[in-house]
């Protein structure tokens, strides 16, 4: 099968209809009608297999976290979510492959209300890119700028089991099997925050999704906010599965790190939780617990920003030590 007949028999006749998609796929470009008065919130990822994900990772799982990456840019600034753009590089024709991919993409995309506009496929080494696009009124979109001293810090979800899930896949750790399938599911199929973005507009004065490693990431708001931050390490939200493996992470961290103890070190770093990271006034904290109830998604506070520019922690001793932000770097 040549490209075209690829494109129409998985990708054109599936997913969501959409109202604003004047014209979809299926000619050089695709139409859409913009609502009068928001703003468009555009971004972009590429996944390449044995760098974003593990080369034996299943098509439907590949085709499903490929938009929920995504999808989760667009939660951190508190965007509604309309279409996606897909380029497919595949090695082959691989249909039974192409077949499961689009059962995970769309099975996303239908849940998230989503229409695939448009796309593109080569020949290559396995790559996807994904382009989102969405809506956010003017001056309500989240920014990582606006994080003011005294702001306190929260985290939704739990952090680090998407990397012990990472780590087991890739065979350097070995989890308990009930404990070892929610890791790797965490991993495999990331839920994008979009439901707590959108309840944020307003609530929070600084959001970024949790990609790279919850450092790193709160990193980016620090550095664009000119602000730092104190982590409290007793308040990390581990998930039960995280704490029963917690000698685990303990394993894969190569070395001390500052005086941190491993486990909160591997929390801290490890990447792919896909939660948010926001910065939040205190006048807003009971704000922030009805939002937590409304859309079911726990919100624990893990800090403060200050003045002061750099993270620190706080250890469970009491002791205060710097923390460099780290987290995957891909380059
Ligand atoms: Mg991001």
């Amino acid at each position: 099968v040549g490209e075209f007949s690829l494109i129409d028999k998985y990708f054109a006749a599936r997913g969501r209809a959409r109202p604003d998609v004047v014209l979809g796929i299926g000619d050089d470009a695709a139409l859409l009608r913009c609502p009068p008065g928001q703003l468009l919130v555009v971004s972009i990822d590429t996944l390449v297999s044995g760098v974003h994900f593990p080369a034996n990772t299943a098509a439907a799982d590949v085709g499903y976290k490929a938009l929920a990456v995504n999808l989760s840019d667009l939660a951190a600034m508190g965007a509604e979510p309309a279409w996606a753009t897909l380029a497919l590089t595949l090695p082959g024709e691989d249909e039974a492959w192409i077949a499961a991919f689009c059962d995970g993409f769309f099975e996303l995309a239908e849940s998230t209300g989503v229409a695939l506009i448009g796309g593109d496929t080569t020949r290559g080494p396995l790559t996807v890119t994904i382009q989102v696009h969405g809506w956010v009124p003017p001056q309500q979109a989240l920014l990582r700028s606006g994080a003011r001293p005294g702001d306190l810090v929260y985290v939704s979800g739990t952090i680090g089991d998407a990397g012990l899930g990472l780590a087991h896949a890739q065979g350097r750790c070995n989890l308990d099997p009930g404990v070892a399938s929610d890791c790797v599911r965490r991993l495999a199929r990331p839920q994008p925050r979009l439901e707590l973005g959108h309840a944020l507009r307003g609530v929070a004065s600084a959001a970024i999704d949790v990609s790279d490693g919850l450092s790193a990431d709160l990193g980016h708001i620090l550095r664009r906010s000119g602000v730092g931050a104190l982590l409290e390490l007793d308040s990390l939200p581990w998930s039960a599965a995280f704490r029963a493996n917690a000698a685990c992470a303990e394993g894969l961290v190569v070395q001390q790190v500052d005086g941190v103890p491993a486990a909160a070190a591997f929390s801290l770093c490890a990447g792919d939780d896909y939660e948010l990271c926001v910065a939040v006034n205190p006048r807003n904290q009971d704000l922030l617990q009805d939002i937590a109830q409304r859309t079911g998604c726990p919100l624990t506070c893990i800090g403060r920003i200050e003045a002061q520019a750099g993270l620190r922690v706080r250890l469970p001793g009491g002791e205060v030590v710097p923390f460099l932000p780290r987290g995957y770097v891909h380059f």
